[in-house]
């Protein structure tokens, strides 16, 4: 599948790194854009930050409706979380830079997020309870340099690392889940 080689696989220190922010939308902006999005449709990923293709600049793709057959994609750049709830939910959570591992994470169950588009407008998004917010949240951390394992507890942390190392053993590529595993 093209695209899905390019992708930056934990524990590359690229993914560690915080993004520069874009101040300024170029032609490379765009092209940029252009292969996330087909790196993340190739991988039938959900949401893909830049990090995640080596480049380390405040860029996340995001379609959470091609599982219903068409796309609908967002592109977000320099994305800030504004407001976040006390109220948390936890889901399990892949990531095309862990293939192969689906660990439960917890966030906040709402959110509401600003970042500018490929045409420099300022565009506001909120989630509350669905896949949307935690793609959000789960995207924006990869440009701090932080990923989901963060989330976990130490314990926790060891045994998703440890899954993780035998599923990228037994052959796992971008896009596969636990669950394509077994
Ligand atoms: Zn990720």
């Amino acid at each position: 599948m093209p695209g899905i080689s390019d992708i930056v696989l934990s524990p590359d220190p690229r993914l560690r790194q915080p993004c520069a922010a874009i101040d300024e939308v170029t032609p490379a902006t765009r092209r940029l854009a252009k292969r996330m999005l087909r790196d993340m449709y190739a991988a039938d990923g959900c949401g893909l930050a830049a990090p995640q293709v080596g480049e380390l600049v405040q860029m996340v793709v995001i379609d959470v409706d091609y599982a219903d057959g068409k796309k609908n994609p967002y592109v977000l750049i320099n994305p800030q979380v504004v407001e976040a709830s006390e109220e948390t939910m936890t889901t399990g959570e892949g990531c095309l830079s862990f293939p192969g591992i689906t660990v439960p994470i917890q966030r906040p169950r709402r959110v509401v997020v600003q970042a500018e588009n490929l045409d420099g407008d300022l565009m506001q998004y909120e989630a509350e309870g669905n896949l949307l917010a935690v793609c959000l949240q789960h995207e924006i951390d990869h440009l701090a340099g932080v990923t989901m394992l963060d989330h976990l507890s130490p314990a926790d942390r060891v045994k998703a690392i440890a899954t993780y190392n035998d599923a990228l053993a037994a052959g796992a590529r971008p896009g596969d889940t636990a669950s394509d595993m077994e």
